[in-house]
């Protein structure tokens, strides 16, 4: 994500290296007969995808996810990509294409519609629910209509033709993307997988390999686990293993998973059925998805499997089962209340197990621990998931299956996307190992543009403007990196006010600085610092004001004279707020209410 904070990219380097003098004279852009092809979001980071297509007066858009905050992003709640090269160019957008439901490429969607204007989305059968979903939350349902798509149909404008086929991924419906153009035909993967016993709708194996014969000039295909060697392990492995362990477990068994796989979470409730275990859910996610999954079919065990919390005391510990939310950790998802014994339904009791079936999402260690450890000390038995238990798989391709996809569509250029810097690295040699050339492999930043003309590839010299727009709540025109930057001098410095009180007409202090400190140092403890620094701050003050002088240059004295001395004295860097009264400015205050509650009377 710093790559498109700072606008810096360590691919630059790489990329100018490989072009020489000549060619990078030549690598302008015809606006009206090269196809374009350029990342807002995906590249250099696992988050808030969205790839665009630009060609002549059309721009057609795959994808528009979110991504979730590292930790320093204090209060941060989105990340989203800057929308405002679209926003420029918004009668040029023909259509927003979605590959699947998961948050990372659905989740700016109602943040996007804020800043435009968009009459239909398309999107796959499970992702239409969610985003409708969404959408209602969001109170945006009568903005725009979504388009049921599936592999067989077709999103046609008066340049692009695009078509789709079936993936296996960690959510129902997932697609890739073909996309026929002027200048030649593109594939992106979508996150995919291949997996030779899936449990929903399998790959479309022939299909690829069609599209690979009639000639790909680009792929971008998804690098998340680009660095895992072999094949992922199917998803009816970890059926059996589920179902292993729900037959084996004396007690009440817990399970949690994520939301959206809702195949999983099917598998799970099936086997719990077949142990004649009740289920009860827990969790707004989980809820959501089983509600949706058991509407569209996809979850198929009977209505009386079913029990409410308050259902859970009537039947004995090992003909229940609890399917919950918080398999991340999350503070206030289901699980992480269960630990805490803060749950309304249910409190930890001694024989209860607890299943993960889900690997913590690299960041999402710490918290998983935590979690795991609470749950621990009050008598659960907790198991997660191990290369021994295959109580989890991953949606996304490993190195042998992202070999297939390359040998599949046969690529003449490749761009590694959807992963970051390192992944994207790792599957561009994993390309070259398959046949495609270095010097046709793209490892692109956010913004970069791939020029396509007549079925050849090249980098433009010139990008389209990208960022990182932090939202905080629902309001997408995002919060300034200079909050951010304070929000964590806040965090980690604290926070000094100086109220020092003057009279503008006199040039003179009324009343000496007080200092008020948050979050820096104990109070208490540190009276002779705070005494010292008021008077430093005086001191500084009643030189400047020997001559006359303006707010700005008092407040910029106060922490000009302030901030170097707290620093010598405590290796501390706080926000200062100077706070200057005018007596002559509160007397006028003073005068001019008195006058008017006398004209109101
Ligand atoms: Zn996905
Ligand atoms: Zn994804």
């Amino acid at each position: 994500m710093s790559e498109t904070t700072n606008g810096k990219s360590p691919a630059r380097a790489l990329r100018y290296t490989q072009i020489t003098d000549s060619a990078y004279a030549n690598n302008a852009i015809n606006h009206e007969t090269d196809t374009l092809v350029y990342a807002l979001g995906g590249l250099g980071e696992i988050g808030k995808n969205m790839y665009c297509f630009e060609h002549d007066d059309e721009i057609i858009i795959v994808d528009c996810g979110v991504m979730f905050p590292e930790d320093e992003l204090l209060g941060v709640d989105y990340v989203i990509p800057d929308y405002t090269y679209l926003v420029k160019n918004q009668s040029k957008i023909k259509a927003l294409i979605i590959t699947h439901g998961h948050e990372d490429h659905i989740g700016g969607i109602p943040f996007f519609l804020q800043s435009i204007r968009l009459k239909e989305i398309y999107a796959p059968r499970f992702a239409k629910a969610l985003i409708e979903k969404k959408l209602e939350e969001h109170r945006l349902s009568r903005s725009c209509k979504i388009i049921e798509i599936n592999s067989d149909s077709r999103v046609r404008t008066k340049y692009f033709n695009v078509g789709f086929f079936d993936t296996v991924h960690s959510i129902p419906d997932s697609l890739g993307v073909l996309i026929n153009t002027p200048n030649g035909r593109i594939v992106e993967t979508g996150d995919f997988k291949f997996d030779l016993t899936p449990v929903g709708t399998n790959s479309d194996y022939q299909k690829m390999a069609y599209i690979g014969q009639v000639g790909v000039t680009l792929l971008m295909s998804d690098s998340t686990n680009s660095s895992v060697p072999g094949s992922s392990i199917s998803e009816k492995a970890v059926a059996k293993a589920i179902m292993m362990q729900m037959k084996k477990t004396p007690g009440r068994l817990l399970v949690s998973t994520f939301a959206s796989n809702v195949l999983r979470l099917n598998q799970i409730l099936e086997a719990a059925v077949a142990c004649d275990r009740k289920v009860a859910v827990f969790g707004r996610s989980m809820e959501n998805v089983c509600e949706i999954g058991r509407k569209m079919g996809v979850i198929k065990i009977p209505e009386s499997s079913f029990i409410s919390g308050n259902e859970l005391n009537t039947l004995p510990a090992n003909r229940i089962c609890i399917v919950c939310t918080g398999s991340q950790g999350e503070p206030m998802a289901a699980l992480s209340r269960i630990a805490k014994g803060t749950h309304r339904f249910i409190k930890i009791i001694p024989g209860d197990t607890v299943l993960f079936s889900s690997n913590p999402i690299p960041g999402n260690g710490v918290s998983v621990g935590g979690v795991i450890n609470l749950l621990t000390r009050v008598g659960a038995n907790v198991i997660t998931n191990s290369p021994l238990t295959s109580f989890h798989t991953t949606g996304h391709a490993s190195v042998e299956e992202q070999k297939l996809m390359l040998n599949l569509i046969k690529p003449k250029y490749f761009m590694p996307n959807h992963g970051e810097y390192k992944m994207l690295v790792q599957h561009s040699a994993t390309a070259q190992e398959t046949g495609v050339p270095e010097d046709r492999c793209f490892i692109c930043s956010n913004g970069d543009i791939i020029v396509l003309r007549n079925e050849e590839c090249f980098l433009a010299n010139e990008r389209v403007q990208t960022d990182a727009i932090y939202v905080d709540g629902n309001d997408a025109s995002g919060l300034s990196t200079s909050v951010i930057k304070d929000r964590k001098i806040l965090a980690e410095n604290g926070l000094v006010a100086v109220i020092v009180t003057i009279d503008s007409r006199y040039n003179k202090i009324l009343c000496r600085p007080s200092i008020v400190s948050r979050g820096f140092v104990f109070i208490k403890d540190n009276q002779t610092l705070l005494k010292e620094a008021e008077l430093v701050v005086y001191e500084a003050l009643k030189k400047k004001m020997m001559q006359r002088t303006t707010f700005g240059e008092l407040k910029n004295c106060i922490r000009s004279s302030l901030e170097p001395f707290l620093f010598k004295k405590t290796n501390r860097n706080p926000i200062v707020i100077p706070v200057i009264l005018n007596q002559k400015a509160a007397i006028a205050e003073i005068q001019s209410k008195t006058k008017n509650s006398r004209t109101r009377n």
